[in-house]
């Protein structure tokens, strides 16, 4: 088995389609970054992920998330499209494979139990896409139970403060970063270039800025309170969507 379904249903933030997908399990995940963790995506289950993208449909699996981008009419045709997308994750790469795998029939579905045993002793990586808040609370509890060791984040801390036991608060500024630490958050921080780190935090060991120098399925900080650790983390913001991240006032 190299995957299955954790969860399809209700999305927890607004009630439509998603899935909840764990890949990797057989074949390793080929992700640089992360090393060859299990890896779980959360995908609307009825769109496909670029168009969830370019209609905004994708705030079911993202909720407010600022690196989502602005949806934007075309006038003359009526066709709507994504402007100033600054999320990392490229849609076109692991969402879309994963997506076009779940229509295909390639993953089971399991119950919150059977996932718990299918990720007992793994190294999980929770939410390569998509937030684990849009998973229901008590069924990803209970599947994340026995796992050896993970790394997730959420934008969605304000309303969803127990994910603190497992998840890194996303931050987009040290305005956030306050108000997610008196949550009780540990904090995963983007920071603007040229921006120092903030009080507390330190660099993410596996970014450019640090000349990849371990993976994630090595250094496994980003565990959330799980991990017992008192460092947050920071680091300049990445990926295809980066030239489009725009600093909040609090980092300008
Ligand atoms: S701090 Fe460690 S676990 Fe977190 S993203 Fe960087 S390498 Fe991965």
């Amino acid at each position: 088995m190299d995957g299955f379904i954790l969860y399809q249903g209700p999305s927890a933030l607004d009630g439509q389609p998603i899935a909840a997908v764990v890949t990797g399990l057989g074949r390793p995940s080929s992700n640089q970054k992360t090393g060859p963790m299990a890896q779980i995506y959360i995908l609307r289950s009825d769109i496909h992920p670029m168009e969830a993208v370019s209609t905004g449909a994708d705030a079911s699996i993202c909720g407010t998330c600022i690196h989502r981008g602005r949806i934007e009419t075309d006038p003359s045709t009526g066709l709507r499209s994504n402007k100033g997308r600054s999320c990392y994750v490229t849609i076109l790469h692991g969402p879309r494979m994963v997506y076009e795998a779940l229509r295909r029939g390639r993953y089971d579905p399991l119950t919150p139990a059977q996932a718990r045993t299918a990720l007992r002793g793994r190294k999980v990586r929770l939410g390569a896409y998509g937030d684990p808040g849009a998973i229901p609370e008590a069924i990803l509890t209970q599947a994340m139970g026995r796992v050896r060791e993970m790394t997730g984040y959420t934008h969605l801390w304000r309303r969803f403060p127990y994910l603190s036991a497992f998840c890194m608060a996303s931050c987009d500024s040290q305005a956030d970063r306050d108000a997610a630490k008196a949550l009780g958050f540990r904090t995963f921080r983007v920071r603007a270039k040229d921006e120092p780190l903030a009080e507390g935090e330190g660099h993410c060991p596996a970014s450019v800025e640090m000349g990849k120098a371990t993976r994630c399925d090595s250094c496994l900080l980003c565990g959330g309170q799980r991990k017992n650790a008192k460092a947050d983390i920071a680091i300049l913001i990445h990926g295809t969507g980066a030239r489009n991240f725009v600093p909040t006032p609090a980092l300008a």
